[in-house]
């Protein structure tokens, strides 16, 4: 039996019997958690679960980061992540609290998991039953149905190594990484996602439904290794979902779960230094000083700020020899995003949940978002249409969207102040001409958020939507550590970290932090020994 299955199978008895998790006194030893993100929230759940007093700090006025949501005219805005999968990675953090996940938040299924329409105007629902999936590859190309059923067979065997073995494994040492080239070779890592979807599928509609996944953590499918394959069996195993009231009803809950444990989220301020004690033979993280110059002390810093921003503008440059700026500099980061939040005083009712909509190009416009870092007149869309599910997000009648259109990260030198109007008004066209006819006349409310956005809200390195990308040179133990390498009692969750970016993603780096942050007691004895390794 597997972690996810004893989580899954959600031992009713135990949770029913289980002691209630210790409130933490003063006396607790402090844990300051730099960013209140999905990464950041579960982390303060599971230090505050394990006997810490935490304190998270963000420089929003609302917890949730990415997963913010913008209230105007009556409309609700989820600002970021809308497809839930995995859910019984929350539903972890509400046992671990002695709750039940279900008595909070009302997680409904999404059927067709996406709608993905081509260009031509031809439209494939997505779904996670096999059998509809062989019947819609069918209508496109019946050849390829066999080679379907192989990829699914691939991409479980690539979930059971690359979820189930390794997404909560921290790769602090070269030998963790060591041990698992031979499992990766046999499954084909070394190939790019669209190459190992193209292995089992000829036809070049069925390739782009096959392969855009990795678009959702931030990565090219023509450049990321097929263990991202592995995103696709995850929403086949386990579904995909909505939380009644929007992605935020998961925010204020895992806000709720911090309070019940008597942490603190102390928010519209921002973190400008890690602080050190610089006395040992290791600095070590002592606490934060805010902008405002007040210092909060901590027994160790979990950051879930941008890796990148955490490591180049809250540490000294002479502690981090392994992120050094040139290091940073030169890494690859995900691309950005151009978000389109509108509402419409109509509904659109034959729209779906989520709609993919591709544009006429596929692997070059990737590579003008990914390499040439241009920003291309096409574009490739996702439309987000919560009232499908949810009628609390607009008033009466009418219908919240927002749709996302990927774009090169901010080493683009668009001008964003500038293009954004024109870009919107693009969009918008291309939506009015395919799904949402008169749409310009039907807007009530509208604002967009641009990768200049992402840096000034986020600070998010060079505006990028999802961090670090995923690449396999910027993977495991590749991809920074959950432990800093350099600095003892700091710890870093989020995006930027081992695994990644998504919200089983960086659910999974705040689960590493069980294994590697020593116990209270330990915290107590003996602070000295506790230098990071
Ligand atoms: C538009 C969009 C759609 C997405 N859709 C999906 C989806 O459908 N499904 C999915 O699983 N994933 C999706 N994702 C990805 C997912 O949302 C993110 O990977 C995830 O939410 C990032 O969480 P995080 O823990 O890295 O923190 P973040 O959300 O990045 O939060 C970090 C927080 O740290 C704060 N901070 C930064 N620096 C400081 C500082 N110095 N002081 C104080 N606070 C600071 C920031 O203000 C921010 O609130 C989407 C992302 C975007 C942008």
């Amino acid at each position: 039996m597997t972690w996810i299955d004893r989580l899954v199978e959600r031992d009713d008895a135990r949770l029913n019997t289980r002691t209630e998790p210790v409130i933490a006194g003063p006396e607790a030893p402090h844990a300051v958690v730099i960013g209140a993100g999905f990464g950041g929230l579960a982390a303060a759940v599971r230090l505050g679960a394990r006997g810490f007093r935490v304190t998270v700090v963000d420089r929003l006025e609302q917890p949730g980061g990415r997963a913010r949501v913008f209230r105007q005219d009556g409309f609700a805005f989820d600002a970021g992540p809308t497809v839930i999968t995995a859910p019984f990675l929350f539903e972890e953090l509400w046992s671990l609290c002695g709750k039940r996940f279900e008595d909070d938040i009302d997680l409904r299924p999404v059927s067709p998991f996406y709608r993905v329409r081509f260009d031509d105007g031809t439209s494939f629902d997505y779904t996670g039953d096999a059998e509809a999936m062989k019947r819609e590859i069918a209508r496109f190309a019946p050849d390829d149905v066999d080679g379907y059923e192989w990829f699914l067979a691939k991409s479980r065997e690539i979930f059971r190594v690359g979820f189930e073995e390794l997404a909560h494994v921290p790769f602090s040492r070269v030998q963790d990484m060591l041990k698992i080239v031979p499992a990766m070779m046999k499954l084909e890592s070394y190939r790019t996602v669209y190459g190992l979807v193209s292995k089992y599928v000829k036809n070049d509609k069925i390739r782009q439904v096959l392969s855009f996944h990795p678009l959702l953590v931030g990565g090219n499918p023509f450049n990321v290794t097929s263990i991202y394959t592995l995103i696709a069996f995850l929403e086949r195993k386990w579904g995909v979902h909505y939380a009644m009231g929007g992605t935020g009803a998961l925010v204020r809950g895992l806000a709720g779960l911090i309070d019940g444990l008597g942490g603190t989220i102390r928010l519209g301020e921002e973190v400008a230094a890690i602080t050190l004690d610089e006395t040992g033979a290791m600095p070590r993280a002592n606490g934060v000083r805010l902008a405002s110059g007040e210092v909060l002390d901590a027994d160790l810093v979990v950051s879930n700020a941008d890796t990148a921003w955490t490591y180049r503008h809250l540490l000294p440059e002479r502690v981090r020899p392994t992120w050094t700026n040139r290091r940073l500099e030169r890494s690859r980061y995900s691309m950005g995003l151009f978000v389109w939040y509108f509402g419409t005083k109509r509904q659109y009712e034959d729209v779906a949940h989520h709609t993919i909509l591709l544009g006429p190009r596929y692997k070059d416009l990737l590579e003008d978002i990914f390499e040439r870092k241009v920003l291309a007149d096409d574009f490739s869309l996702y439309l987000h249409r919560p009232n499908a599910t949810d009628p609390s997000m607009a008033p009466e009648g009418c219908d919240a969207f927002y749709v996302l259109s990927p774009v090169p990260h901010l080493d683009s030198g668009v001008d964003w102040t500038a293009k954004a109007e024109p870009y919107r008004r693009a969009i918008s066209q291309y939506l009015s001409d395919s799904i949402l006819p008169g749409l310009e006349d039907e807007l009530v409310t509208s604002r967009a958020l641009t990768p200049k956005g992402f840096l000034d809200d986020y600070l998010s390195f060079k505006g990028a939507a999802f961090s670090i990308e995923p690449v396999l040179t910027q993977s495991a133990f590749f991809r920074p550590h959950n432990q800093s390498e350099d600095i003892g009692h700091l710890y870093l969750v989020g995006a930027g970290t081992h695994p990644g970016a998504g919200m089983p993603g960086v659910l999974s780096t705040a689960r590493v932090l069980d294994t590697i942050v020593p116990d209270v007691e330990a915290f107590r004895n003996d602070k000295k020994v506790l230098v990071a390794v």
